[in-house]
């Protein structure tokens, strides 16, 4: 007998069905989708048993006639694609026929369709084909209600894969998010065994549907929304600040053509155009929504759809960085002199650290310190070092940098000098209260209490002069040589080189070999530490000027412990709170502020 052998068609279909639809989730989507394909404003989806006693979506979309019911659930039958050369211009989320011929081969599937309000009809099949199709006529407003029960009840194999009714339910749910997510302009309901779960109006844009699907609603104030468009693609991009942040990755979204995909490099995307906006350590919460020419992009890939492939990936990506990149910026100059505080005296007993700095602007202070475009400034038209010449001013008086061995008496020279000129005048006074933690500085002013990081406001105050003021440059008597681990590394010094030396750091290379024979003066650092600080800049790619800069600034300030005398820790704060952005270069905030009234609060004075 032959060991090969064709299998019996109710088989094969079931095999191929299983690809389509995995689990419930997978049907939910599809069914989503084909609301939204006919047109649907106000979709509704409820979901029994984690879906496999009962998944049902219904649309007030354009519905379907009789005949194109009796066909609906028939193996590769579709109305949005003629041939695979439609591919190129499919503005549809399906396109394969696929999704209700499988729905009818592993559940019973009932579709309720009228085309116009006037004549319905009721279609019933599976599962399986053996009992075939009857159809009905029936009563319905124009749509399409489609209910498929009974899921994978005669696949025994694939049942006992699925997880738990309440997890199944979960991924159900994840999915309508994403489609919601995707699609503002239609209302979306949710219910879960009967029960009302999430019911979204019609939202105005991305970043209110964003909203109320996935934050609470004091921390919609927290995003921000960013459209791009170019010939054959626009990117809208939602994206929270920081103080939204989070330590992972798992609020962060992307879509192409309203479908949700995974793609890893339009996620660093998002974290490279925002760096530097968050600390260290976590991640925006967000969304980018990718739409594109059909014709440029290939989502025939991955049977669920889950995949695209970018005829220019790159381009998209460079879009989405630098429209970010730009947004910052933007924000960052816009909202100079924003202070914190803490609206809510419960956040302070949270017992877990929250990395949402749940912030409110205060816009009582008023600065004078107008914040230059410095940044681009130096990026257009980079200082120009001659290392000849500053060889003879090692030292020259405008360093404002030390080193934190010298601390108090350096200090008290270079915040002298800032605090008699009036950068800081709200008309009141700051009294110095005291330290704490080896790493705060306290101030009172105009009835509130001034937290200030000292090490975080240093850095980033040597951060703003080092941007208008370049530090100077020093030879290396003895060059330091070093080897490069990868050709990435190799490719780097070579491609950067003049850049690097622009911000005083002079490489040399011969044979393979590397020498660094300059650095930016009072430099100090071990050889090895250095080595790495300039590798790391690989990273940076084209903010390498800031990221050198955040550097030395970090590597110049004062440090946690450092020991800052009244006046010194005075100047500093002044100093501090004069600055036009209250975070550090890394992101975080450099202060924090307690109102007189919430501690009067607390002890229940008022
Ligand atoms: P595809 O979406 O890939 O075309 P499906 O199996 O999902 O394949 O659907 C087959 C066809 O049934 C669709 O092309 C469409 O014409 C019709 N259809 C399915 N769902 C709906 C709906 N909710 N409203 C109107 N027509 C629908
Ligand atoms: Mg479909």
């Amino acid at each position: 007998m032959a060991h090969v052998q064709v299998l019996p068609p109710d088989e094969a279909r079931k095999i191929a069905a299983g690809e389509v639809i995995d689990r419930p989730a997978a049907l939910v989507r599809e069914l989503i989708d084909n609301a939204i394909d006919a047109g649907g404003t106000r979709i509704e989806l409820s979901v029994d048993g984690g879906g496999s006693r009962r998944i049902e979506v219904i649309d007030d979309g354009a519905g379907m006639e009789k005949e194109d019911l009796e066909l609906c659930w028939r193996t590769h039958a579709t109305s949005k694609i003629r041939s695979i050369d439609d591919l190129k211009s499919a503005e549809t989320l399906g396109f394969r026929g696929e999704a209700l011929a499988a729905a009818a081969t592993v559940s019973h599937l009932e579709i309720l369709s009228s085309a116009d309000s006037r004549e319905a009809w009721r279609l019933e099949v599976g599962p399986g084909e053996s009992l075939g199709a009857r159809i009905e006529r029936a009563r319905r407003k124009q749509g399409t209600s489609v209910r498929a029960s009974g899921l994978f009840d005669t696949i025994p194999a694939r049942k006992r894969f699925l997880k738990r009714e309440w997890s199944e339910a979960n991924l159900c749910r994840l999915t309508f998010i994403d489609k919601a997510l995707a699609f503002p302009a239609i209302s979306f309901r949710l219910s879960l065994d009967g029960k009302l779960k999430t019911a979204l109006p019609v939202a105005s844009s991305l970043k209110e549907r964003f909203a109320s699907l996935l934050l609470d609603s004091p921390q919609a104030a927290y995003l921000h929304e960013i459209h791009t468009a170019m010939t054959r693609f626009s990117v809208s991009i939602v994206v929270g600040g920081p103080e939204l942040a989070r330590p992972d990755r798992r609020q962060q979204y992307i879509f192409a053509n309203g479908r949700r995909i995974q793609d890893f490099s339009l996620m660093q995307a998002l974290e490279y155009g925002t760096q530097g906006w968050f600390p260290n350590g976590y991640h925006p919460v967000g969304a980018i929504f990718v739409d594109i020419d059909p014709a440029m992009a290939d989502f025939n890939i991955h049977p669920a759809k889950r995949e695209v492939r970018f005829a220019d990936a790159s381009s998209i990506h460079h879009a989405v960085t630098s429209s970010l990149r730009d947004f910052v910026r933007h924000r960052n100059q816009q909202y100079a002199g924003q202070v914190y505080t803490v609206p809510e005296l419960e956040l302070l007993y949270t017992a877990e650290p929250s990395p949402q700095f749940q912030n409110t602007p205060n816009h009582e202070i008023e600065y004078t310190v107008a914040r230059t475009v410095a940044l681009d400034a130096l990026r257009e038209n980079p200082p120009e070092y001659a290392p000849q010449a500053l060889l003879a001013q090692p030292s020259a008086p405008e360093i404002t940098s030390i080193s934190s061995s010298l601390v108090p008496q350096a200090m008290q020279t270079e915040f002298t000098a800032q605090s008699s000129s009036p950068t800081f005048h709200s008309g009141h006074e700051l009294r110095y209260v005291g330290k704490a933690f080896d790493i705060f500085i306290i101030i009172e002013k105009d009835n509130r209490l001034f937290f200030i990081d000292q090490h975080a406001a240093h850095e980033r105050i040597l951060y703003e002069q080092f941007l208008v003021r370049p530090v100077p440059v020093q030879e290396l008597l003895v060059a330091i040589p070093f080897r490069t681990e990868s050709e990435e590394d190799d490719q780097f010094l070579n491609t950067r080189r003049d850049a690097l030396e622009r911000l005083g750091v002079v490489i040399k290379t011969d044979c393979g070999s590397w020498r660094i024979e300059a650095l930016p003066a009072h430099w100090n650092l071990s050889d090895s530490e250095t080595v790495q600080a300039i590798l790391d800049l690989k990273r940076a790619g084209a903010d390498l000027a800031e990221h050198w800069l955040a550097t030395l600034a970090c590597h110049r300030a004062v440090k946690e412990g450092d020991n800052l005398d009244e006046r010194v820790a005075l100047s500093l704060a002044e100093a501090a709170l004069a600055l036009p952005v209250h975070r550090c270069p890394h992101g975080r905030p450099i202060l924090f502020e307690l109102s007189r009234e919430i501690l009067l609060r607390a002890v229940k004075r008022v």
